[in-house]
């Protein structure tokens, strides 16, 4: 990799860590890049420079895990957040739709349970299961951002 020595003086902290990681002395690890290899923190091997996607937020500009192991953990994310996703969805528009019938007020006219601001949203206090899809309180935008990202 042409340049890549040159480079390396300006990042040379980042650099040290890297190899630290990989358990050799930053020579080693120079060298080992230069030979078009990059040590990959999930598997803990070597692998080749074309095994990583491109990231440009990292120091080197390459992802830190190889693209087998990303795949791997993209996968699992997936599979996690996608049921609660499609619930969500249902709840809400349960939601929507007794709103439209009357059977619940508009949040607007309501005030958040948390804050006592005027709400904007419906959370649904006790999850997304079907006996629960209406069981909501009135929220504010930021109060309800709260409580699903800080919970
Ligand atoms: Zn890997
Ligand atoms: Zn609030
Ligand atoms: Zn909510």
């Amino acid at each position: 990799m042409k340049g890549w020595s040159a480079m390396a003086q300006t990042i040379d902290g980042a650099l040290k860590v890297a190899a630290k990681k990989c358990g050799i002395e930053v020579d080693a690890y120079l060298a080992m890049r230069e030979s078009g290899l990059k040590h990959c923190w999930k598997c803990k091997q070597w692998k080749a420079i074309n095994d990583f996607s491109l990231d440009r937020s990292r120091f080197d500009g390459y992802a830190a895990g190889c693209k087998p192991c990303t795949r791997v953990q993209h996968k699992k994310e997936r599979k996690l957040s996608r049921p609660s996703i499609r619930h969500g969805n249902r709840a809400s528009e349960a939601v929507r739709q007794a709103i439209k019938k009357g059977v619940l007020q508009r949040p607007e006219e309501r005030s958040c349970t948390e804050c006592g601001n005027s709400a904007r949203h419906y959370h649904h206090h006790l999850g997304y299961s079907d006996e629960h899809l209406l069981d909501v309180v009135p929220m504010c935008v930021g109060c309800h951002q709260k409580v699903h990202w800080d919970g």
